[in-house]
């Protein structure tokens, strides 16, 4: 593989001069050594370590460390898997499949994790599990999706899910809440799990102990938005209307209110993690004009493009197809996403905890890997450049119950980190000075991960 450079032969690399952000401290430390012995990181320190002269040296001085981003919010079967590669070439060194098909999911994992394929680490959950209706019909979408359309059905589904290893359970829109109670209280805590609510309100799925919940514009909206703007037990997000009633809710919603209050009160006593996929409404804040500009789109991944393709003859022939999925106009809903970023400031502020999360893959923009970047960015106008990157770190890997490997440069965990020109504390954009990623040890040239992914020229650029 070119892009991947071949371990020295006594496996330690000592990388020295280094600014680091390590993904948990305030501040960035200067002059840093980082050691690292095969996959992972051994020592850590200010000024030198000492070394026997077999060792390799990388002299970063100039440069800055982050650690490894993590989305927690992908669809992998939704993408081709010659673009998994793109998850690196945006530093993004763990993702985390919230939705697929169950076979294919643990063979992506395999693949990603054993090196079989080049990516990011894989966390999965099985597929989005349904309540009795069905969020989806149209065979593209159906492969993430599974059903317990009971309470009874619940040990069945959960425990072969259980039984074959995923790493968290997905409730998703139909779910209703008992039978979301019943899948928390069966799991028990032996993975983490999470939400995309629509029948249940979130505020029942936290007091039941849920671990997550996905889409601040989506979980919460019942318990956030007025009385007379909610949608009921019989919604479809399949409905054009259901867009554009909920952002026109959230245009409306009051978050100094009494029930914003109340579920940002809740969400930080039960310490449940908002993956927030604020990058989903990025086309609110760049205009269709910014949007077709945006160099990010090339790299939609081939498999996303057609899908959008076959779904043309709801969303019309115009150039903007491949930018959003038609659910609501470019450019509209700026307002909606400035509400989304003020109660996730909200719950940051009072002591809640943000993770980033893009739904790459389910819907086809932003592509892999960049789309984090661009919830970062959003993240960061909200909670400020060092806790954007802490959110899509530290905070994410301890939502997936992985703080011992990864989410921070720090000894005993994987040497996953990304060598950047620029300083992203100054602006987060600077994520974008990618040089270097590095996933348990190995490095990666971002450029030729970029020049080997499928691309396409798509109209406006
Ligand atoms: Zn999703």
């Amino acid at each position: 593989m070119s892009s991947q450079t071949s371990n020295n032969t006594n496996n330690k690399t000592l990388f020295t001069n280094a600014r680091v952000i390590d993904g948990i401290a305030d501040q960035a430390s200067s002059g840093m050594s980082v050691l690292v012995e095969g996959e992972r990181i051994t020592q850590l320190k200010q000024g030198d370590i000492a070394v026997s002269d077999d060792v390799k040296v990388i002299d970063l001085v100039g440069k800055t460390l982050v650690p490894g981003l993590i989305d927690t919010h992908i669809h992998t079967v939704m993408m081709d898997s010659e673009c998994f590669p793109l998850f690196l070439a945006a530093g993004v060194t763990t993702a985390r499949d919230v939705g697929g098909r169950l076979d294919l999911v643990l063979q992506n994992k395999e693949d990603l994790n054993s090196g079989a394929k080049l990516g990011p680490r894989l966390f999965v959950c099985g597929p989005l599990l349904d309540g009795p209706g069905a969020s989806f019909e149209s065979p593209g979408f159906t492969i993430m999706l599974d059903r317990i359309q009971s309470v009874e059905a619940v040990p069945g589904k959960i425990g072969e899910l259980l039984s074959a290893g995923v790493d968290g359970i997905k409730c998703y829109f139909t779910m209703t809440p008992e039978i979301v109670r019943s899948v928390i209280n069966f799991v028990d805590k032996r993975v983490p799990v999470t939400g995309h609510l629509g029948y249940c309100s979130s505020m029942d799925a936290i007091e039941a102990g849920i671990d997550g919940l996905e889409h601040v514009w989506i979980s919460p909206y019942n318990d956030i938005c007025a009385l007379n703007m909610r949608f009921g037990n019989d919604a479809s997000m399949m409905d054009p209307s259901f867009w554009s009633t909920t952002m026109a809710g959230w245009e409306e919603a009051d978050l100094e209110g009494d029930r914003a209050r109340k579920w940002v009160d809740a969400m930080v006593e039960k310490q449940v993690h908002m993956g927030t996929t604020l990058d989903l409404l990025w086309t609110a804040k760049a205009g269709l004009e910014g949007a077709l500009k945006d160099q990010d789109r090339k790299l939609i991944p081939p498999a996303a493009l057609a899908r959008q393709a076959k779904m043309k003859k709801h969303l019309g022939d115009r150039p903007d197809w491949d930018i959003h999925p038609g659910f609501f106009e470019t450019g509209a809903g700026s307002l909606a996403l400035e509400k989304h970023q003020q109660i996730t400031r909200m719950l940051h502020e009072a002591g809640g905890r943000v993770v980033g999360g893009t739904d790459c893959g389910a819907l086809a923009y932003p592509p892999p890997g960049f789309a984090l970047l661009r919830e970062i960015e959003l993240l960061a106008e909200a909670i400020g450049n060092m806790d954007a990157i802490r959110a899509v770190t530290s905070v994410a890997a301890n939502y997936l119950r992985a703080d011992k490997d990864i989410g921070a440069i720090a000894p005993g965990r994987y040497a996953d980190f990304l060598v950047l020109a620029g300083d992203p504390l100054n602006d987060v954009t600077e994520l974008r000075t990618l040089e270097t990623t590095y996933r348990g040890g190995q490095a990666y040239d971002p450029k030729a991960l970029i020049a080997a992914a499928p691309q396409h020229e798509p109209e406006g650029l």
